[in-house]
């Protein structure tokens, strides 16, 4: 396939801009003036007249669960539920329209910071309760930290009063030890087989349907951590492999591929890792790991008591020992780390550990520090100067910026989430979702990292101002950024020849536009290794 795009506005990098684009067989071949590329007219497959409009590299998520985002399908979703009763109301509803309602009901996606009415406390068994009583519900919070069950949940497990807590998990009792139905952390695999998750076939359905939502996002890429998280890694494995084979993995997938036990992880490496088939479409990635839990939660490991809860310095999900062994195993087998770390003491942690372990001064492996909000200026610093990937979802400021206001002060809140600085400190960057945590919407990505507002525009002169982005870094960012992130700099995320042939139309100038527009812009026109996958 061969494809001229012209009369476009083609980002090139910053402060350089192109009118047209060709490519062949998935790799650009020219990028100039709308009079140069007349010599690639006749022999091109389609010519597209772009009408001035803005092209960019696809947009390629840092770090997200597609088949997660896809099981979630079958759930009851309590995104944006701004009460408990509102909870309540979404799962009586949910239920009324369920086809087998005996096998129960997951839900997913309540959030805390979005209550504005009634009591703002994570919902209990108590309140599940008043949607059914007859059969189990477990009910997990956007930031997979929590999930709530109900009382015939609870039944269905066994769990009583006199059940044991769970080593790095929080259960929640009332003041006579009765459960209150909150399993945090660790704790959360006790109840969650209460109800029986969906098969592969049907997260497999899911999927097909997330793949187009991420090319109407025009995204060419994720980054996706599901091995491991979602079904049996050999589950999810012999998915991706066999829908690259068929050619119906319509955006490029990269692995990131959770091991939380040291046999698992040699499993591994002596077969997926060293047999796997992968190519720069189904790519193999980094070993996932977690160190602490969530802002939502508080469970974030700091080095300080949460400001609005003494006493409470967050919670380390797994201990350093763990980490240092299964990292060191990694690095010698030559396997990048991203780790989960939202804490700056759950951040130290892990560039301990980096130091520790890496091959060669520099960082030559690339290990990540994903999310990586809560820092000190020494912090950056540190991992400035050992050349370590932070990949941020700016998203999480939609939710985050009301949370902080009371749970770190100023000082902390200054440096935290602070991608200016963290940029011009030298640290490298990339951008994602976190999906299911947040919507795939990378519009609204740029938009947080641009305007540092929530999406309903507050605050108005954004949420410490001074870290806010221009458009170009942010582009970048979400794009080279995200390719290095992978090993794949020289070859994807800018519009130049010799680069892969993954672009975006999009349906405004992001570069021109009021910037609290951003979030309004769509992709009208997604190529995914020179083929047009979606077309508005
Ligand atoms: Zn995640």
């Amino acid at each position: 396939m061969k494809t001229l795009l012209k009369n476009a506005k083609i980002y090139v990098e910053k402060g350089v801009y192109a009118q047209a684009l060709y490519q062949e067989d998935g790799w650009i071949k020219f990028v100039g003036s709308d009079e140069d590329a007349k010599a690639f007219e006749a022999g091109a497959d389609r010519v597209i007249d772009c009408g001035k409009k803005t092209v960019i590299p696809g947009f390629n998520n840092n770090h997200s669960h597609p088949l997660m985002v896809a099981e979630f399908k079958s759930y009851c979703d309590l995104y944006g539920a701004e009460s408990i009763d509102e909870i309540v109301e979404r799962g009586k509803a949910f239920l009324a329209q369920m086809e087998h309602p005996e096998r129960g009901m997951r839900c997913t996606g309540w959030n805390v910071n979005f209550f504005t009415s009634g009591e703002k406390r994570p919902p209990n068994r108590y309140d599940l309760d008043r949607i059914s009583t007859e059969i189990p519900i477990v009910a997990q919070d956007a930031a997979e930290h929590e999930t709530v069950c109900n009382s015939k949940a609870m039944e269905v497990v066994g769990f009583t009063k006199d059940s044991p807590d769970v080593d790095g998990g929080v259960i929640w009792r009332d003041e006579n030890g009765e459960p209150l139905g909150n399993f945090a952390e660790n704790a959360q695999a006790v109840v969650k087989p209460a109800v029986p998750v969906p098969d592969m076939a049907d997260i497999e359905k899911g999927f097909r349907e997330v793949m187009q939502e991420l090319l109407k996002c025009g995204y060419t890429s994720v980054q996706a951590n599901d091995a491991g998280i979602t079904k049996t890694p050999a589950e999810v494995y012999e998915c991706l492999h066999r829908m690259r084979r068929e050619d119906s993995l319509l955006v490029r997938y990269h692995t990131q591929n959770c091991y939380e036990n040291m046999n698992d992880l040699k499993a591994y490496i002596a077969g997926e890792y060293a047999h796997g088939v992968y190519d720069d479409y189904l790519s193999r990635g980094p070993l996932k790991l977690f160190k602490d839990g969530t802002i939502g939660s508080r469970s974030a490991l700091l080095d300080r008591d949460w400001a609005d809860d003494p006493g409470n310095r967050g919670q380390s999900v797994n201990s350093n020992e763990k980490l240092l062994a299964l990292s060191k195993l990694a690095q010698e087998n030559g396997m990048q780390i991203i780790c989960h770390c939202i804490g700056n003491q759950a951040i130290t942690d892990l560039v301990d550990i980096y130091e520790q372990v890496q091959p060669a001064p520099g960082n030559p492996l690339r290990n990540v520090v994903n999310h990586c909000q809560l820092m000190t200026m020494p912090l950056i610093d540190r991992m400035a100067d050992l050349n370590i990937t932070a990949a941020v979802q700016p998203i999480f400021l939609n939710s985050d910026l009301h949370a902080l206001a009371t749970r770190v002060d100023d000082d902390f809140g200054r440096t935290s989430n602070a991608y200016r600085t963290m940029l011009e400190k030298g640290i490298p960057m990339s951008f994602g979702t976190d999906s299911p945590v947040e919507g795939y919407d990378a519009l609204a990505v740029i938009y947080s990292a641009v305007t540092r507002k929530d999406l309903k525009g507050y605050p108005p002169e954004g949420y410490y101002p001074g870290e806010c982005l221009d458009v170009e870094t942010a582009v970048d960012c979400f794009t080279i950024g995200s390719a290095y992130q992978q090993f794949m700099e020289d070859r994807k995320g800018r519009l130049k020849p010799g680069f892969f042939a993954d672009l975006c139309v999009l349906s405004e100038d992001i570069f021109t536009v009021e910037p609290d527009r951003i979030k309004d812009i769509v992709s009208v026109l997604t190529m995914v290794d020179g083929k047009i996958r979606y077309e508005a």
